[in-house]
Parts: C-alpha cells; sequence; structure tokens
C-alpha cells in the first residue's frame, strides 16, 4: 500500500507541490523536519497542528452549518485537499457525516451539480470516447485500481435521470468503501458513464456539464458498455466493478450479461437483497422461529424485490428445503395486483414466484388470504400500507415483521410510528430511509435501517482479498449470514436488527473474512490465503494517519 505514496512522493519535483495533492498533503501537520527537506518552509504557517487538532477544527466548523448541501461542499472540499484527514474525520463521526457525503444530501448535491462543481474527480466516460475507452481508462493518474463504481446516471437513488451529475454517487459510495471497509482512496475510481440524457430541464440548461444529447439506447448503448467492461478488464483486471443507479431495466439485463465473465455485481439488486435478508435473519432472533417456516408477501416486484426473493430462497435452499418450495413461501404484488400464474404478460422473473391462486388486486385482502408473517414494501409507493393492513397482519402474527423499505422516506410504505402504533408496539420494523425512535408509554421503539452500506464495503474487501474473480451471490448470502450474527443481544434488546453504523468497520472486516473464507472455501480464490484471515484483512484496511515523508 505504501508504494503507491512512495511512487506519488518520488515523482513531485518540489514540496509545494505536495500541498495540492490530496492523498499526500498534511497542512499544518507537516512536521519541522519534512518542511526542511521538502521545502515548505515559509509556505505554511509556523504552527504545527496534530491531525487530532485538525479533525476537531474541521468538525467545529461542520456542526456550526446549518445548511446540509453547505456542508456537502464542505467535506468535498476537505477530501480535495486533504483526504487523510476527510478520512481520519468521517471514520470518528460516521453517523453524522454519512448522511452528508451519502443519501440523503449527495441526493440534492447531484440535483444542484453544475452549480457546486469545484474540482474533477473520477472520469466520465462519454459515447465521444467510443473506441478509446482503453485511452481514457490509461489517463487515471493511478496504476492500481481495486474498486470501481460506475453510473450512467439514468436512476440517481430517486430522482430519476440527472445524467452526468450522477458522479456524486459514485464519488460518494467509494468514500464509503474507504471509510467502512478501508480500500485506500488511491485504488478506488468513481466513472460516470455519459450516454446523454433525457432530462429536458439539464437538456435545456447552459450550465449543465454531460452531453446535452437525447440518451443512447439499444445496441449502440449496449456495444458502448461492452466496449467499458472489456478495457477496465484490460486496464485494471484487478477492479472489483459495482455498478450503481442505472434505470431498472438496464440493472438487471447488464447484471444478467457480465456476471459470469467480469468481477462485477449490482448494489441496488445484490446488496440490497443481502441487508434485507440479514435483517430478516436478524428477525428470526427476536420471534424465535425459523426462517424456513416465513410466509412472504413482497408489495414491489421489481429489481429490488425480485433480488430479495431470490437470495431468501438461496437461503432455505442452504437449509435442506427443495427451491419449489421456497419460492411458494414468497408472494409477490406488482401494479396489477398478486402475480399469480393465470396473469398475461409476466417476466420470467416474476413467473418463477407466480402462484396457482385466483388473482387479488387489493393489498388489504392480499394479506387476508395469504397470511404472511412478514409483509416487504418495496414498490417505492408511500404510505401503501394503511391502518386495515397492518392490523389485518397483527390479527393472525404476535410478533409482525413488517419492512418498507422504498425510498426516500415519502415513499415509505409506512412509517415507523404507524407500524408500531398500529399493532400495540408488536411489530418487527425495518426502512430503506431512516426513523427517528417511536416512544409508546413507557417504551421505546428503535427503528431498523436497512442500508446497503453494511453490505457492500465488507464484500468488496473480501473479494480483493481473496482474488475471487466472479461475484456469485453465494457471496452476498456469506455477508448476510455473518451481518446477521453481527447484530448484538445488546442490539436486539433496543429493538435493533442491524449493529450500530459506527461499528461499521467491524461489521465490513467481518464480512470480507466471512466472503474471503467462502471464495477459498468454493474455489474461487486466486491468491493462498494466511491462517489468520482475521488479523491479515485488518492489516490491509487502510487507516487515515500521516505517513512521516522524512522516512520514506
Ligand atoms: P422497480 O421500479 O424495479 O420496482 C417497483 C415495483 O413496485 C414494480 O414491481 C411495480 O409494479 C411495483 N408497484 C408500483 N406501484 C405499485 C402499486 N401501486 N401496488 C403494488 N406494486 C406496485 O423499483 P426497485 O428498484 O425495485 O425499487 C423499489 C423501491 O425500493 C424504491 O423505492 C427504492 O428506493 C427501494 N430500494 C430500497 C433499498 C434499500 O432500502 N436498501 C434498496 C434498493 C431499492
Amino acid at each position: 500500500m505504501m508504494a503507491d505514496y512512495k511512487r506519488l512522493i518520488n515523482a513531485l519535483p518540489h514540496g509545494s507541490q505536495i500541498l495540492h495533492e490530496p492523498l499526500l498533503n498534511k497542512g499544518t501537520s507537516f512536521s519541522d523536519a519534512e518542511r526542511d527537506q521538502l521545502g515548505l518552509r515559509g509556505l505554511l504557517p509556523p504552527r504545527i497542528l496534530s491531525l487530532e487538532t485538525q479533525k476537531e477544527k474541521i468538525l467545529e466548523n461542520f456542526f456550526a452549518m446549518e445548511n446540509d448541501l453547505e456542508k456537502y461542499i464542505f467535506m468535498i472540499a476537505l477530501q480535495d485537499r486533504n483526504e487523510t484527514l476527510f478520512y481520519h474525520t468521517v471514520i470518528d463521526e460516521i453517523e453524522a457525516m454519512m448522511p452528508i457525503i451519502y443519501t440523503p444530501t449527495v441526493g440534492q448535491a447531484c440535483q444542484e451539480y453544475d452549480h457546486i462543481f469545484r474540482r474533477p474527480r473520477g472520469l466520465y466516460i462519454s459515447i465521444q470516447d467510443r473506441n478509446n475507452i482503453k485511452t481514457i481508462l490509461g489517463n487515471w493518474p493511478n496504476s492500481t485500481v481495486e474498486v470501481i463504481v460506475v453510473t450512467d446516471g439514468e436512476r440517481i437513488l430517486g430522482l430519476g435521470d440527472l445524467g452526468a451529475n450522477g458522479m456524486g454517487i459514485p464519488v460518494g459510495k467509494l468514500s464509503l468503501y474507504t471509510s467502512c471497509a478501508g480500500i485506500d482512496p488511491s485504488r478506488c475510481l468513481p466513472i460516470t458513464l455519459d450516454v446523454g440524457t433525457n432530462n429536458t430541464t439539464l437538456l435545456k440548461n447552459p450550465l449543465y456539464l454531460g452531453l446535452q444529447q437525447e440518451r443512447l439506447r439499444g445496441n449502440e448503448y449496449d456495444s458502448f458498455v461492452d466496449e467499458f467492461m472489456a478495457a477496465v478488464a484490460e486496464v485494471f483486471p484487478e477492479a472489483v466493478i459495482q455498478f450503481e443507479d442505472f434505470a431498472n431495466a438496464n440493472a438487471a439485463r447488464l447484471l444478467q450479461k457480465y456476471r459470469d465473465s467480469y468481477r462485477t455485481f449490482n448494489d441496488d439488486i445484490q446488496g440490497t437483497a443481502a441487508v434485507a435478508l440479514a435483517g430478516l435473519m436478524t428477525s428470526m432472533k427476536v420471534t424465535s422461529q425459523a426462517l424456513e417456516n416465513q410466509t412472504l408477501v413482497f408489495y414491489g416486484a421489481g429489481t429490488a424485490g425480485i433480488g430479495i426473493g431470490k437470495l431468501f430462497v438461496q437461503a432455505l435452499i442452504e437449509k435442506g428445503i427443495p427451491e419449489y418450495k421456497a419460492r411458494s413461501q414468497c408472494w409477490f404484488v406488482d401494479s396489477g395486483g398478486l402475480v399469480v400464474k393465470s396473469r398475461e404478460g409476466l417476466s420470467a422473473d416474476k413467473m418463477e414466484f407466480a402462484h396457482d391462486h385466483h388473482h387479488l388486486k387489493e393489498l388489504l385482502e392480499i394479506v387476508q388470504a395469504v397470511r404472511p408473517t412478514i409483509l416487504i414494501g418495496i414498490s417505492g409507493q408511500g404510505n401503501s400500507f394503511t391502518q386495515p393492513v397492518i392490523e389485518a397482519l397483527a390479527g393472525f402474527n404476535d410478533q409482525p415483521i413488517i419492512f418498507a423499505l422504498s425510498n426516500p422516506t415519502s415513499k415509505s410504505e409506512c412509517t415507523a410510528e404507524k407500524a408500531y402504533h398500529w399493532t400495540g408496539g408488536r411489530a418487527i420494523f425495518a426502512s430503506g430511509s431512516p426513523f427517528e425512535p417511536v416512544q409508546i408509554n413507557d417504551l421505546s421503539f428503535i427503528p431498523s435501517q436497512g442500508n446497503n452500506v453494511y453490505v457492500f464495503p465488507g464484500v468488496g474487501l473480501g473479494v480483493i482479498i481473496s482474488g475471487a474473480p466472479r461475484i456469485p451471490d453465494s457471496l452476498f448470502l456469506t455477508a448476510a449470514k455473518t451481518l446477521s450474527k453481527l447484530t448484538s443481544s445488546e442490539d436486539l434488546s433496543r429493538g435493533r436488527l442491524y449493529p450500530p453504523l459506527h461499528h461499521i468497520r467491524e461489521v465490513s472486516k467481518e464480512i470480507a473474512v466471512a466472503v474471503a473464507r467462502k471464495a477459498v472455501q468454493d474455489g474461487m480464490a486466486a491468491v493462498s490465503l494466511p491462517a489468520d484471515l482475521d488479523h491479515y484483512v485488518a492489516s490491509r484496511m487502510y487507516d487515515p494517519v500521516y505517513s512521516d515523508y522524512t522516512a520514506v
């Protein structure tokens, strides 16, 4: 890891340039000896501040700001100036930082990207670069890349097509890879594929920074992404390629196309599935029931919902349950109502879960007919879990499990408050967006947030460490089981289905260890790993502290 820094520092002809290299800059923390050796005397105020003092100063400014977008701009400016201090601060205050450097504030930042853009970060590969993508990748200054997060900007969070302004998403996701799983920031590469945009506001906006033309579609789009994948495999053969915020039709299709030939995964599909499944596994500890005895109604049969259903089926198959039986425990509902065999025009994915049952349209009558133990909202339809639906569910379950996973908060199928109130405090509740704790009489309930950040950084690190050439669902199943084990009895007693976010480095490390072990066990590891894998993984995680450049 140090080698990259040595290369960078050796390449700097004059000390002043080090102040403009965010991976190396220490600002006021350069020691006297470094100032002499690097020609920095006079370029910095004389007082030397420790990393801790610098962090305190950053936090003082951060917490004094009232506007979240202002905080985002402040933190990105710090990242552009001094990455060590940025990560040191983010890791120490992860609970306050996550909603700023990632959702929800990053969404607002993407919407206003034209206005807040200061310095480029990552690579923009546009359709004008067709037949030349390898050269563009070669322009990236760091030769070793371990993780790429790529978007084409078509479905940014719940905000739709933001074109090239979606770059905030790969940048933010990779900050989480470094903060949570210790992936060296010099080995992270955010990429936006600019294939145009169909956002009419952006097409007319003179400040828009992307290509002002309609989106490329069909074969031309496909061959552009094909060229990108092949070029990455050649230029950065070690890289894990994470697809992020592609439109649903492309997301599932591209995953299917590339999953068996590249080291790639789609977080919106596979990461979501693992986090949701981990929450369900943990719920079983609360209810003292078995996953194989559950009946699930999924309200929403899109990419995310079907992804959860598929991983649930894998979990049951591993327990010895036949696949047809596992599938029969999952009931899907889409905008056309209950997914049943008699419906025409169902996709292949939905057909796999279709039941031999008469068609029902309304959620209430579906819940009454199917009598699920678990109700999962993944439809993007806010407030669709009405009081009669929740009360019906609570009528035949002592502890009804309610996951309202749609984002943002306004699209959540049910708020935490309603879930707890309408079930008399008996619900086991998780959501996609965060909710405040709920008080009923003397009891306080802490809603759980099924945040993908619990899974993707650890999976990525485990794949990098093991050198696994592919990222099959079995690794996400391993991640889900590991995450579920990490929820302590104290967390459970407070109603939490996931560990607190400030344990995220430990969580990511444990998932990485388990994923690497699974890769070895399944014959996928490309390297032999030391017996003390735990220690080895921890030692591979980037720790944001300053190096002594006089010793380099
Ligand atoms: P999608 O568009 O692929 O699927 C939406 C599904 O909901 C479709 O099957 C659609 O038919 C169904 N639907 C729409 N209106 C309906 C209605 N009135 N009644 C019943 N079903 C209806 O979207 P997706 O990518 O699967 O995402 C769905 C939601 O899940 C989004 O809100 C997204 O934010 C959320 N999500 C959350 C997480 C997380 O919490 N970790 C991760 C991924 C997605």
